[in-house]
């Protein structure tokens, strides 16, 4: 008999694992330093690009990563702000309160996944669930907040609370407190008296925390270690209840974080280039969407031919280096943003399983601008790609400096896993396969630009937001590389584990309780 009942999955928002295990290891955080010691753990998970909230969450919860979700087995959400232009006028969706309606649209991301890939919810059908605080939920039995309107009700209770350190504490415990209603009444929210088979936990606070006041703060680091009292809390009352010995608890994050030089000051430099951001509820028109920039710039362009001003065809390349009233190439002009290095765009021909993404880098002493490209073939499964630079022996990810990285810039086309294995220690790790996997999205954007984290400019839909330096898009370690924890009963190894992916995290909890997982699930087992 399977001996592992239950799994509770805690996705600990924004805490690069550099950051986590450094605590553990001063011997801050007690109960997860017990936890890392009775399973499985890793202390370089790999996120998903871009490095932000939404899409890491979803790919973890999915297993798989996002891509052409019309056409592959994959999900659909690209980021957190975007630009949807398969309708007409397109919409701008922003899971905060930044899109056409200005309104919280977290709880169209069930919608927004497709139906090209199941939720670890869809993948245990037949048994309990509960999703606590976690909106990406399609397929929970149980679902904490019970309704959308209190949803949103908890979701800005969260984001501004007055008192800071009561906010903290009050988001923390209800957490807990509310996934252990379900183990000891599980009548009162499902149809049986079974416990939730899967769990899935959602702390946001250190996310707001950390953009408020800092990675750095001591209030970010007191509240990690509420976390860790609120899991012990958690354990003790399992526990209590009979089920600590049959119950798998995972403890991973979405992104780690970074700290900006300097805030950007974008003043009228779009404008001056004849680029009008979009905004349909305002009846303004625009022609162009600047969806999101923090230390990465996604924008988003329509075509110079429209049918009607109301249709935003795709861009060719040829019309972004003519492009609007003052036909300006925006290849050249978008690198005089201040602080601007990297650029990103696809190629007009790239279908599903076939393509190239341009790579472009300023070398900021020479203002020199050098080129690179990644090839891709296959579908989300078998997807391989070739990364090239101009410069080989000074690539544009820096791979070339790196005694394993450097392996693989052979002129071949490489898996995931390969890609994985030489990277998963360097900076923009995995990125010759993760930007194309966003790249594929239809919902992607057209240009993405990066300043590597040394300017951030807090913009989303085109709007400044209040400014923060402290950030988590960009690909530098800090913030793509998470912790991860498996630990439970026996049947899980001891030991820590080199390297691996966030979308190996739900195949293995899987495996764990004897499931298989869906098709589309791309990460594999770690056990
Ligand atoms: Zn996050």
């Amino acid at each position: 008999m399977n001996k592992i009942n239950q799994i509770i999955l805690c996705i600990i928002d924004d805490v690069s694992s550099d950051h986590f295990f450094n605590l553990i290891n001063k011997g801050r955080l007690l109960n997860f330093k017990k936890l890392m010691k009775s399973g499985i753990f890793s202390t370089s998970c790999i996120t998903d690009f871009p490095a932000i909230t939404f899409p890491t969450q979803v790919s973890i919860i999915t297993g798989t990563y996002t891509g052409d979700y019309r056409n592959e087995l994959c999900h659909g959400v690209p980021m957190y702000d975007w630009m949807e232009r398969s309708v007409s006028p397109p919409i701008l969706r922003s899971y905060g309160t930044y899109g056409s309606d200005e309104r919280v649209q977290i709880y169209k991301i069930n919608e927004d996944i497709g139906n090209k890939c199941q939720t670890i919810f869809e993948m245990v059908d037949e048994g309990n669930s509960a999703s606590i605080a976690q909106f990406i939920n399609r397929g929970t039995k149980y679902f904490f907040p019970e309704r959308k309107t209190k949803l949103i009700m908890y979701y800005l209770f969260i984001k501004y609370y007055k008192n800071i350190k009561e906010m903290m504490i009050r988001a923390n415990t209800i957490i807990v407190k509310e996934l252990l209603k379900t183990f000891k009444t599980p009548s009162e929210f499902f149809e049986n008296q079974e416990p939730p088979i899967i769990s899935l936990l959602w702390f946001v606070s250190s996310d707001l925390l950390m953009h408020s006041f800092g990675y750095d703060s001591k209030i970010y680091e007191l509240n990690l270690r509420h976390i860790d009292k609120v899991m012990g809390y958690l354990i003790e009352e399992l526990d209590k209840l009979g089920y600590l010995d049959d119950t798998v608890l995972a403890i991973t994050s979405d992104h780690g974080n970074y700290k900006a030089n300097k805030i950007g000051n974008m003043g009228l430099f779009l404008r001056s280039k004849g680029l009008t951001q979009y905004h349909p509820r305002k009846n303004i028109k625009g022609n162009m969407d600047l969806a999101e920039f923090g230390g990465l710039g996604f924008f988003y362009f329509k075509s110079n031919n429209p049918i009607s001003k109301k249709i935003w065809k795709y861009p060719n390349l040829e019309s972004l280096k003519v492009y609007g009233p003052k036909k300006v190439n925006l290849f050249q002009e978008l690198f005089k943003i201040d602080g601007t290095e990297l650029m990103y765009y696809k190629d007009d021909e790239n279908s599903t399983d076939k393509g190239i993404i341009y790579l472009k880098r300023k070398i900021p002493e020479t203002n020199k601008i050098e080129s690179g490209y990644i090839e891709y073939r296959g579908n989300s499964k078998d997807l391989k790609t070739k990364y090239v630079s101009e410069n080989q022996n000074n690539d544009i990810f820096g791979y070339s400096d790196d005694a394993l990285a450097f392996k693989l810039l052979d002129n071949k086309f490489h898996s995931i896993q390969e890609w994985l294995d030489v990277t998963y220690h360097a900076n923009y790790p995995i990125y010759p396969d993760l930007l194309i996997r966003h790249f594929k999205n239809p919902r992607s954007a057209d240009i993405i630009i990066s300043t590597k984290g040394k300017i951030a400019y807090n913009i989303k839909h085109g709007r400044e937001r209040r400014s923060s330096y402290y950030l988590h898009d960009i690909g530098l370690r800090r913030s793509t590389v998470v912790p991860l924890i498996i630990a439970g009963p026996d049947e899980i190894p001891q030991r820590e584990i080199s390297h691996c992916k966030i979308t190996d995290i739900v195949p293995t909890l899987l495996k764990l309780l004897g499931k298989t997982p869906h098709k589309s699930v791309v990460g594999k087992t770690l056990i």
